[in-house]
């Protein structure tokens, strides 16, 4: 069985955890406590081929840390993450999309999926469909609106990650 790293980066307060948790054990948290950092396993299953994952749910300095500069060079694939009800969430994905192609060498083709999350918070939403797809089609990066409450769209972002990750 092939095993990864997956992390998962993304502005404070975005569902991260959510989306971590609920992938890992299929529950909704509504309190995660905003400072723990850690890594999950799960395996998943695609079309009768398992893979290991490891998932790394990050917390805490928003800032290009020494630390999190070993979470990139010791990941295979990246989940970015932003709120659809945040659009300063949104402004920080290009930052780590450059941070993660700094570490991982400017021309190196890394697995990336972006996901807006809190689909669910249909009232509360900022962030235009439009809007995102001008900015995934940009960096050639696949692109889901998720809801960790209502479970929507969790498994497709993983399930995408690794077929990434594989073909690498
Ligand atoms: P993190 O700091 O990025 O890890 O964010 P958390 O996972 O702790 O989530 C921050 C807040 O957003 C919490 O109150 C969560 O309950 C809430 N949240 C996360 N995902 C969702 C979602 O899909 N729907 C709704 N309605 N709330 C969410
Ligand atoms: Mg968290």
């Amino acid at each position: 069985m092939r095993h990864f790293n997956v992390v998962v980066l993304g502005a404070g307060g975005v569902g991260k955890s959510a989306l971590t948790v609920r992938f890992v054990q299929d529950v909704f948290l509504e309190n995660y406590d905003p400072t723990i950092e850690e890594a999950y396993r799960r395996i998943l299953d695609i079309d009768g081929v398992k893979t290991s994952l490891e998932v790394l749910d990050t917390a805490g300095a928003e800032q290009f840390t020494a630390l999190k500069e070993l979470y990139i060079k010791s990941g295979q694939g990246f989940v970015l993450v932003f709120s659809l009800t945040q659009e300063a969430s949104l402004r920080e994905l290009d930052n780590l999309r450059q941070q993660i192609h700094r570490v991982k060498g400017m021309d190196s083709d890394v697995p990336i999926v972006v996901v807006g999350t809190k689909l669910d918070l249909v009232t509360e939403r900022e962030v235009a469909r439009s809007t995102i797809q001008c900015l995934v089609a940009l960096w050639k990066i696949p692109f889901y609106e998720t809801s960790a409450k209502r479970d929507w769209h969790i498994n497709d972002v993983f399930q995408e990650l690794v077929k990434q990750m594989l073909i690498r």
